[in-house]
């Protein structure tokens, strides 16, 4: 039902201040992502408050775990109905492979994405985990191993989008987070891109908090971000 590209991380330590946002906003203009820090706080009681605004619910919470905990945890989450989750491809591809097998058990629509490599991270930690690839390289080889084990994307950086849309194909989901309208400050984002360059590069989702969140009117600031899109 929604007709943007947009979903909103609802980053809030708790039920009141998520529900008074998804009051402002509106389903029909955005999806909701839910991330570690409210779903700690509030369980799923935050998912049903959410979809019973009408709202298709991005589940955050970045799986990475063995193989059978990691499906077990993806099949609760599928039965709930929520529209997308994720889980870390570093993970491995046994790991991948029993998330995906858990939503075909359950004949879920559920979007299954995977991590690749944080965007918080450099090649100076890639080196001290050990590894001799790149980090670019990195990326690829995880995309690559997402997309074999049947995943359906990966979150990535806009920096990696366009080329990971030519590498992986055009049905292989990207979902931008680091999105800043022309005019906003960049917070602790480091690469931002517009709405309007994120999607140009290839993403098909992008995830956008403060800018929304943090907005004197969310609805306004959203409402803006969509008109924006669409010129
Ligand atoms: O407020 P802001 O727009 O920076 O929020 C971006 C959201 O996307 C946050 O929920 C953040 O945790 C998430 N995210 C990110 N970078 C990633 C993965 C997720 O900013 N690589």
């Amino acid at each position: 039902m929604c007709k943007t590209p947009l979903v909103i991380a609802f980053d809030f330590a708790d039920l009141k201040s998520a529900t008074v946002l998804a009051e402002q906003l509106t389903p029909q203009l955005c999806r909701a992502k839910v991330g570690k820090e409210l779903f700690t706080a509030c369980g799923m009681t935050v998912v049903d408050m959410l979809q019973g605004k009408g709202y298709e619910v991005f589940l955050d919470l970045k799986f990475h775990d063995i193989p059978n905990t990691v499906a077990k945890a993806v099949a609760v989450a599928a039965r709930a109905n929520v529209w997308m989750l994720n889980i870390h491809a570093s993970g491995g591809r046994r790991m991948m492979e029993a998330a995906k097998e858990a939503l075909l058990k359950l004949d879920s629509e559920t979007l299954l994405i995977a991590v690749t490599v944080l965007t918080s991270m450099d090649q100076s930690d890639l080196d001290l985990l050990g590894l001799k690839r790149s980090l670019e390289e990195q990326v690829f080889a995880l995309a690559t191993s997402a997309k074999e084990s049947g995943l359906d994307g990966v979150v990535c950086s806009a920096q990696e989008a366009r080329q990971l849309r030519q590498y992986c194909g055009s049905e292989f989901l990207l979902v931008t987070p680091g999105i800043r309208p022309a005019t906003a400050v960049a917070d602790d984002q480091r690469r931002t891109l517009t709405p309007s360059q994120a999607i140009a590069a290839g993403s098909n989702y992008l995830v956008v908090g403060r800018p929304i969140t943090q907005a004197d009117d969310p609805r306004v600031a959203l409402e803006q971000m969509v008109r924006q899109l669409r010129e």
